[in-house]
């Protein structure tokens, strides 16, 4: 595949852009995979990347029900943070973080990572301390995180009132090289360096059915056909409730539609982003000058991907006392994801009680942030056939054995 470069723009501008190839080939579906991977997310096309690229395995197909990146993964609001509370949860999201930093340059796509720094705001006395806690349990996993004063917030965010009667702002954790990054960039680099070294990126086409054979794992049924592998990986976020029943094993996993908005642009006003977490809601401002605001998930279990008027009620009622600018705004639009929740907060990497089949899935609210992470350890776990080093901890297992990751303040409501 031809080399993105400033090059290659310079070129096409003389030729009227009639040399562009498509970013990933159109192949037809084959009989048989030695790896099949259900779910065109950016935690799907990632595995399928990494299963090529380090571990060499290039027989693949990735098969998606709808468009690449039309679920979770182009409908989040792009927090990219790290600052986790348990070891085994920064050490992967830690990872991903470290792994967007060169992310454009390694998928030779721009996927518009932007470090501007993410603050959580402690707007109660105890939510003051959780974030202490956090930050020393940061400071010995490595993760770079300091405590910020009122006065240091409002110096980064001058539009924020600190004073405010209800929840006035007691201080933040900040993380500096957190930010954001363009979310459908992410899923078409991954999804572009992936067909080009040989994965077959299969749009719509659903898969129906998983066919097994003495307990272990022997295809695919889709709305195109039936397919053969050896391994399959199911990817598919909101639904993994529903692929698990294919295969004939339950989830701990609750499927609930987390909503966001933005507003019309507006002036550049604040250049990092903001959560606040007692009251249920998140800000930043996007590259086209939209406010990019996000609340708490849905109080009832649904499979339903459209935003509802009493949430934006809620969530802006949340944020306009730190933020009253936002009272004189108008929305430009809403939606809604399924987002798969698990009792602990933290995700489900691994084996699955039929064999070859592996399951990544209950990022929830935060699964975007750990895209290349997560990609990285399932391909691992896949490839070995074994729980890799940074999987390892977030097995299935851990429901029965109760050897809970308790992510339920860093991650439960925060994205
Ligand atoms: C409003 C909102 C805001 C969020 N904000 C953040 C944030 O700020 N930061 C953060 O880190 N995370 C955030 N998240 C969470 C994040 O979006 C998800 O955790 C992440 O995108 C999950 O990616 P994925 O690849 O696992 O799933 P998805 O992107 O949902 O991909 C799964 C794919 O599987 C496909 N699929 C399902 N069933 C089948 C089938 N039977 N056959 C074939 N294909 C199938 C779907 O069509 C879908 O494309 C947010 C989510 C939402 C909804």
């Amino acid at each position: 595949m031809r080399k993105y470069s400033a090059f290659a723009i310079a070129r096409e501008a003389f030729r009227h852009h009639s040399g562009w190839q498509r970013a990933w080939r159109a192949p037809s579906l084959k009989k048989s995979y030695e790896v099949v991977i259900v779910g065109g997310g950016g935690h799907g096309l990632a595995t399928a990347y990494y299963l090529a690229k380090n571990h060499g395995i290039r027989d693949i197909a990735v098969i998606e029900k709808g468009w690449l990146g039309g679920g979770n993964t182009g409908r989040n609001t792009t927090i990219i943070r790290s600052n986790y509370l348990q070891d085994e949860s920064a050490a992967i999201y830690e990872k991903a973080r470290g792994l967007y930093e060169g992310l454009s340059a390694e998928l030779n796509y721009n996927i518009m990572f932007s470090p501007r720094g993410v603050m959580m705001l402690a707007q109660t006395e105890h939510e003051l301390r959780g974030y202490h806690r956090i930050n020393q349990a940061n400071a010995i996993q490595g993760v770079a995180t300091e405590m910020l004063t009122p006065e240091q917030v409002k110096a980064k965010v001058p539009i924020m009132e600190i004073n405010g009667p209800r929840y006035p702002v007691l201080g933040a954790l900040w993380q500096a090289r957190g930010g954001t990054a363009r979310h459908d960039a992410v899923a078409w680099g991954y999804a572009r360096a992936a067909s080009d070294l040989g994965v077959d990126i299969i749009q719509q086409t659903e898969v129906t059915g998983i066919t097994q054979s003495g307990g272990q794992v022997t295809g695919v049924r889709t709305t195109r056909g039936d397919v053969a592998c050896k391994k399959l990986g199911i990817v598919v976020a909101g639904h993994s409730g529903v692929l698990a029943e294919m295969a004939g094993f339950r989830l701990p996993i609750e499927s609930v539609s987390l909503q966001a908005l933005v507003s019309e642009p507006i002036k550049p006003c604040i250049d990092v982003v903001v959560m606040a977490n007692t009251v249920h809601g998140y800000l930043s401002q996007s590259d086209k000058g939209e406010l990019v605001i996000g609340g708490g998930a849905d109080g009832y279990n649904n499979y339903t991907q459209r935003g509802s008027f009493h949430h934006v009620e809620e969530t802006v009622r949340a944020l306009i006392e730190t933020f009253p600018i936002i009272s004189r705004l108008k929305q430009l639009r809403q939606w809604g994801g399924i987002v798969d929740m698990t009792g602990d907060r933290s995700p489900i990497i691994g084996k699955t009680p039929l064999g070859g089949c592996f399951i990544n899935c209950g990022w929830g609210t935060g699964g975007f942030k750990s895209i290349p992470g997560s990609g990285w350890a399932l391909a691992a776990t896949m490839a070995k056939g074994e729980p890799d080093g940074l999987a390892a901890p977030f097995g299935l297992a851990r429901f029965a054995e109760g050897r809970f990751i308790d992510e339920s303040v860093a991650a439960g409501v925060a994205h």
